[in-house]
């Protein structure tokens, strides 16, 4: 069904002025006979809401919460609206439905019946998703649809489509974590969209957690907490991004675990972002911790090779910017640490052939963005961050990490350090069994094979190799 078309042709705000003769029972007699009518559950899920305006010259007035509501109730019932009502007051011979005056863009498909319209696979139009987007605080341009999936994302991915399809029933929270510029705030805008496309009844709030706190402690100061804690925790659906940012605000956690919990205990979703694991965020609550850990914990890794040169063609396409193919595949080549930076990148690019101009050569992009390719090569993890990084957790010396030495206690860290070159560098194999002392790429391989067999094994292990990963990566 068209819903927007008929329902914006329609649009019609009530007043009263335009009935004249209120009778307040009416409107209960007309309902007895229409719940027989179209049965009690129709009933009260389409006609729950709507209250009755009065009667003008044989024709009655009803407003309803929503255009859902008028247009879905104008298309399946108004027959037996009209002949309840003709039943239950003589003379009355039609029905006129209008949106009641109050009805705004939050409470319109906040009810039951909306769900139901939904169910049945009516969607909502355009310009009114939007609203419902902005006024839940989500941005628009960041759906799935333009999320570029690789196999640094495809897990988190997966687990946001299934948290917004529904189909991830036990992932609550769902708990995205990763480094700056990875698409987490990205992925939990676009869970928020889709919600509301599949189910506009839906209340959905995305705020960052930065808000939150602030929101918190400006409650406190009006004195109108309850109204703080009512909008939260009434919430369907709440995305809350950046929680690393609770980290040493007491009260606020506090604040944050009750409406955790009241969301949770409702069966409602949260979902949640921080730049790192739950159990790397310092300074907050044990108790806070294992409620993110009750749910799913999905991590975006930077994005490879392949997936930087998509990005960087989507978005191009996107903004309708003409780059040449070298130029994208120099860009993905140069800025390897996040999507952030590589749309910055772009960003230069297209401002400076807009500006020339002209379109621009490799070379030309080369000078550009020299200070941003000399800041990637710094961020880059490198074999040598890795043995550091390694030898201090694992608390072996450096020497050892090229060392012909065989003991156990030294040998594993010594793999750990190949796995994660291998995982996190891009160098070939046999540049990394070099900077282990000279080793053949048989010994990284078979280095990788035995550290990834043993964290599957040991989740305690896991825990500090990706301890060491989240430090290399910040
Ligand atoms: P984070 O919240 O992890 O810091 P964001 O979600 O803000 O990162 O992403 C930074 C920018 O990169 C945004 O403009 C986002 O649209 C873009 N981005 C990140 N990942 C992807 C992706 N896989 N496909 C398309 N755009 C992406
Ligand atoms: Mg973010």
């Amino acid at each position: 069904m068209e819903i927007g078309a008929r329902a914006s042709a329609k649009q019609e705000r009530n007043t009263q002025s335009s009935v004249s003769i209120h009778d307040g029972d009416a409107w209960s007699r007309i309902s007895v006979r229409l719940a027989k009518l179209i049965g009690e559950d129709a009933f009260q899920r389409w006609f729950g809401a709507a209250k009755w305006v009065g009667t003008e010259n044989g024709e009655g007035a009803i407003t309803v919460p929503g255009e859902i509501h008028q247009v879905w109730i104008e298309t399946n019932y108004l027959p037996e609206l009209v002949m309840a009502a003709g039943e239950a007051c003589e003379g009355l011979h039609h029905v006129k439905i209008s949106i009641a005056a109050t009805a705004d863009v939050t409470s319109e498909f906040s009810t039951e019946a909306a769900a139901s319209a939904v169910q049945l696979r009516t969607e909502l139009p355009g310009e009114i998703l939007e609203k419902r987007a902005k006024a839940a605080g989500l941005n628009p341009g960041y759906t799935f649809k333009n999320f570029v999936v690789g196999n640094n994302s495809q897990f988190a991915h997966a687990a946001c489509e299934a948290v917004a399809t529904k189909s991830g029933v036990g992932y609550n929270p769902l708990f995205i974590h990763g480094g700056s510029g990875l698409g987490k705030t990205h992925l939990m805008h676009a869970i928020g969209q889709e919600i509301l496309r599949r189910r506009p009844d839906t209340r959905v709030i995305y705020l960052t957690c930065e808000k939150f706190t602030n929101e918190f402690i400006e409650a406190i100061r009006k004195g109108d907490i309850e109204k703080f804690r009512r909008r939260y925790r009434s919430s369907d659906v709440l995305l809350i991004d950046d929680v690393q940012f609770l980290a040493g605000k007491e009260r606020s956690q506090e604040e944050f675990f009750h409406t955790f919990n009241t969301l949770l205990d409702g069966r409602h979703q949260v979902v949640l972002t921080s730049d790192r694991p739950a159990c790397e965020i310092k300074s907050i609550e044990p108790r806070l911790i294992s409620r993110f850990e009750c749910g799913l914990a999905v991590e975006l890794q930077p994005p490879q090779l392949e997936t930087r040169t998509a990005i960087l063609k989507k978005k191009a396409l996107e903004w309708k910017v003409t780059v040449d193919e070298s130029v994208i595949n120099f860009l993905a080549e140069k800025i390897r640490s996040n999507v952030r930076r590589l749309e910055g990148a772009l960003v230069r690019v297209a401002t400076f052939a807009s500006l020339a101009g002209e379109s621009v050569t490799v070379e030309k992009v080369e000078y550009l963005l020299r200070d941003f390719i000399q800041e990637e090569a710094s961020r880059q993890v490198t074999i040598d961050g890795i043995q550091r990084a390694v030898a201090e957790t694992f608390d072996v010396r450096m020497a050892d990490m090229i060392s012909r030495r065989r003991p156990a206690s030294i040998a594993f860290p010594r793999q750990i350090a190949m796995y994660l070159s291998r995982s996190m560098t891009h160098n070939s194999l046999m540049e990394i069994g070099e900077s282990f002392g000279g080793r053949d790429h048989g010994t990284v391989i078979h280095a990788c094979k035995k550290v990834k067999q043993e964290l599957v094994k040991q989740p305690g292990l896991r825990e500090r190799v990706e301890r060491i990963e989240c430090q290399l990566k910040r």
